[in-house]
């Protein structure tokens, strides 16, 4: 592994949050100076293909990487933009049922206003 994919690796693991690739490169950067944009790109491309760490598609805006790659769904912040992940454990079972059929796979953000964003109206 390259110093450059261990640190990007090691960013995702000691952030509990989504971070985008501009987030990630401006961390990497406090680390290793010489890091390029387009490196930070490539690797998190070639790991979240590789199913080293998850990638999240937001409406919009820019993906989001993190580093839980168990499936999990969404909820996000319509006020801050803050993504929070959360299991609704009898969901695929429940679609499959519904459905009368196997299902590959289902994509579920739920939009909400986190507490701080309420009470800020
Ligand atoms: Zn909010
Ligand atoms: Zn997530």
């Amino acid at each position: 592994m390259t110093r450059q994919r261990e640190l990007i690796l090691q960013i995702l693991r000691q952030s509990d949050r989504h971070l985008t690739a501009d987030e990630i490169f401006f961390l990497a950067k406090l680390k290793l100076p010489s890091i390029a944009m387009a490196t930070v790109y490539n690797n998190l491309n070639a790991m979240s293909e590789a199913g080293v760490i998850g990638r999240v598609h937001t409406d919009g805006g820019a993906d989001c990487f993190e580093r839980t790659t168990e499936k999990h769904d969404h909820l996000l912040c319509d006020g801050c933009g803050r993504l929070t992940n959360v299991r609704f454990p009898g969901l695929e079972a429940q679609l499959r049922e519904t459905l009368g059929q196997e299902i590959e796979s289902y994509d579920l953000t739920v939009h909400c206003l986190c507490r701080e964003c309420r009470s800020r109206r």
